[in-house]
């Protein structure tokens, strides 16, 4: 089949990780005898040097006419003394509100390959793991059009204060809760909503809305943790967790926290997604969780890792490829376990004599050895 991909390589680090998943998803196409056509676009502060604005109205209309979107990562210092209007960070929220992906699904794993480079101890990751090996598999929801980054802004009229406000409606609630329970169903049917319900209104109208939803769900196990609570929790015991739904602010957050564990930022996928069409095909954003990494851009250093498992996730949502997007998971498994490791997630306590440091451009070519092989 034929899919047209839009490219966003973004700032910083964005171009060299694309670069890498391009690479993978045009493996996958020649083994598995899909096209993958892809359209690269200007979104961030390129976007701002070439046009003044970080996404242009008719990079979003051409978006649209694709089936997907991949994207690296906008930002960076060079933009940072803008307006928050004409920020980079500004493209991100136009094209989540214009494609209406409203839910951020981030699946957070420690793979077995990367054990050493977690700095939890064994015998707390064991605590609540029924097969008592060191792992965790937990997949985020953040809400992702609403609350706090979309509330209104402002300043008083002498500039000495500012407010950001957290909204919510039961629908925007609803959606994201459901997405979570669908996704809670095809995995251990357990689901964490992190809120501040002690405190905050919004935060009610959620376990309000929570009420009703997870009837549709007897089998979900559903409870309730505040966020302060959740954070400690994801460290203090991450095999309790299954899925976690939450607002764009704490899901922000927590993703960042828990990306830790995983053993580097660099390693967390995402996919952005809003209602299924009826032609079987979902628009949705991909995109690595990490930001443009200014301080390492540009010498070769990034981890494409999130980035190509991002394409991943978009074979599987998107494009219903589910075993394309297997085989992608599979080949970066094996070239892990090459011992292959870009320098963000070698060991924490130094190299182990089976693995190799590579650049970010080596570990694309990699995980292509690694389809090209795959029977
Ligand atoms: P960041 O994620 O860019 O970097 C945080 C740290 O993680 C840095 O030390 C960086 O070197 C490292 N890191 C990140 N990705 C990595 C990778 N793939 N491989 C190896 N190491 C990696 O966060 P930041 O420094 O807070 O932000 C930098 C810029 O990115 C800012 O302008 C910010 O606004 C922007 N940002 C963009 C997005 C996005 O595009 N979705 C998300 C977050 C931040």
């Amino acid at each position: 089949m034929n899919f047209s991909i839009a490219l966003a390589p973004g700032d910083g680090i964005g171009p060299e990780v694309v670069e890498q998943a391009v690479k993978v998803l045009d493996a996958t196409g020649d083994k598995t005898g899909h096209i993958f056509n892809y359209v690269e676009l200007e979104v961030g502060g390129c976007a701002i040097d070439s046009t003044g604005e970080p996404l242009p109205p008719e990079t979003l209309e051409f978006v649209k006419q694709c089936d997907a979107l991949l994207l690296g990562a906008v930002g960076g210092p060079k933009w940072e003394t803008l307006p928050g209007r004409l920020r980079p960070e500004r493209a991100l929220l136009g094209l989540r509100a214009g494609l209406g992906a409203f839910a951020n699904l981030r699946p957070v794993r420690l793979l077995p390959q990367l054990r050493t480079a977690c700095p939890i101890k064994d015998e707390i990751l064991v605590k609540s793991n029924a097969d008592h090996k060191p792992e965790f598999d937990i997949l985020i929801v953040r809400e992702l059009t609403g609350g706090l980054y979309f509330g209104e802004h402002g300043r008083s009229a002498d500039g000495k204060i500012a407010f950001d406000t957290e909204k919510y409606s039961w629908l925007e609630i609803e959606r994201v809760l459901r997405m979570g329970y669908d996704a809670a169903m095809g995995r251990s049917k357990k689901l964490c909503i992190v809120d501040k319900s002690n405190v905050l209104e919004s935060s009610r109208l959620w376990r309000e809305v929570a009420s009703v939803v997870s009837k549709d769900y007897p089998a979900v196990e559903t409870n309730f943790l505040y966020v302060d609570n959740a954070a400690m929790q994801l460290i203090r015991d991450p095999g309790q967790f299954d899925v976690i739904v939450t607002s764009n602010l704490f899901g922000d957050i927590l993703s960042d926290e828990a990306s830790v564990l995983t053993g580097s930022i660099g390693m967390l996928p995402s996919a952005s997604l809003g209602a299924a069409t009826n032609r079987g095909r979902r628009m949705g954003i991909y995109e690595p969780i990490h930001g443009s990494a200014p301080d390492i851009a540009g010498k070769d250093l990034a981890n494409p890792l999130g980035t190509i498992l991002s394409a991943a996730m978009m074979l599987y949502y998107s494009f219903g490829l589910e075993k394309e997007a297997s085989l992608i998971e599979s080949a970066v498994g094996a070239t892990l376990d090459s011992g292959l490791r870009t320098a963000d997630i070698a060991s924490a306590s130094g190299l182990t004599v089976s693995e190799k440091i590579v650049g970010a451009s080596a570990m694309g070519d990699a995980v292509v050895r690694a389809i090209e092989n795959r029977l």
